[in-house]
């Protein structure tokens, strides 16, 4: 079965938002700079290389992966300190973190990656900022409402992954090589099996989310896909038996990295913490176990106050586990650079 392709060109790239010329025409603001206005995106150009890669941490799920020209932004969600998400009928949180950078601030990018339709991953000002051409891969639900006709300004490049479906990237660089990326959707789930699991299909309070595998690699010529490196993302899933088919899926190839969705979170909020619906440090490291990458980094544990589960547990278990060799701890700002195997 071949994977349908979403072609993208760095050297065409889509503007990611809508008034961009705004910010190149914006005369210089003579108020004083916020204490909470973010320092620019540094420098990126340690990724031109083919084989080179990273992953910029910005704050809650919001990373930026920069691979050969390409960079694909994931569940960006860009409020400060004190800003409100609505996350369902009766449950909103207060953000208790500000991103590493300001969604004015990134550089040119080529992809939304977005595990599903909450507020943490995708809020508002995002949803009114950014271009309804710019693409973005999520779960079928996001789709549905990204694009929805009832929509003022629906989104018209949105893509749904079920499942295992797969999308395939492909990138011609500056230097006239191709490389690639796949981006296969893995199961999630958001909310325990059981009653409150029916009661939420009703209700539609907590969205379904995906996980990804995200595969850099290059191809010859457009053709065939050699992988050089592979990322799976959590979402925010809980730790469920549904996981148990990720490894059975990658049928003894090796995840190189894994980025965790922690926190711990529970609605609906901390003075009332009746479920959890993301996992806490004990399920990140049982899923640490299962999927057993190279190394893990922690992302999602406290930038909301329904986020309950702080990254000390997280250490402390892994620790327990004798896996701290295996973890990176990455602050809100920094950056995992890797190389992708030729
Ligand atoms: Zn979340």
């Amino acid at each position: 079965m071949t994977t349908p392709t979403l072609p993208l060109n760095p050297n065409i790239r889509i503007p990611l938002l809508k008034n961009f010329t705004h910010l190149h025409s914006a005369p210089t603001l003579d108020l004083p700079i916020k204490s909470t206005k973010t320092p620019p995106f540094p420098d990126a150009t340690t990724t031109a290389s083919s084989s080179k890669a990273s992953i910029y941490f910005i704050g809650t799920a919001t990373t930026l992966l920069s691979y050969s020209s390409i960079r694909i932004l994931t569940d960006p969600n860009f409020l400060h300190a004190g800003d409100h998400v609505h996350l369902g009928p009766g449950v909103s949180s207060t953000r208790q973190t500000n991103p590493a950078i300001d969604l004015e601030a990134l550089p040119p990018l080529d992809l939304i990656l977005l595990s599903h339709y909450h507020e943490d991953h995708f809020d508002r000002k995002v949803e009114d900022s950014v271009n309804r051409q710019f693409p973005i891969v999520t779960t079928p639900h996001a789709k549905a409402c990204l694009t929805a006709d009832t929509k003022q300004e629906p989104f018209r490049n949105v893509h749904g992954l079920d499942f295992f479906q797969s999308l395939q990237l492909p990138i011609k660089n500056d230097d006239g090589t191709t490389s690639a990326v796949k981006v296969t959707a893995m199961p999630g789930k958001h909310v325990p099996p059981g009653p409150l699991s029916v009661v939420n299909d009703l209700i539609g309070a907590v969205p379904p989310t995906n996980g990804w595998l995200v595969e850099l690699g290059h191809t010859k010529d457009g053709e065939g896909f050699q992988v050089g490196y592979r990322i799976y993302i959590s979402g925010d899933t809980l730790m469920v038996p549904e996981l148990k088919q990720i490894p059975e899926y990658l049928a003894g190839e090796k995840i190189d990295l894994m980025l965790v969705h922690l926190g711990g979170t529970t609605i609906p909020g901390p003075h009332l913490p009746l479920l959890m619906v993301t996992m806490d440090g004990v399920q990140g490291v049982e899923l640490m176990k299962l999927v057993d990458p190279d190394i893990t980094v922690p992302i999602h544990y406290d930038d909301y106050d329904v986020m309950i589960s702080g990254l000390d547990v997280f250490k402390k278990e892994v620790e327990k586990a004798g896996l701290a060799g295996r973890v990176v701890y990455l602050g809100r700002g920094e950056r995992y650079e890797f190389d992708v195997r030729e």
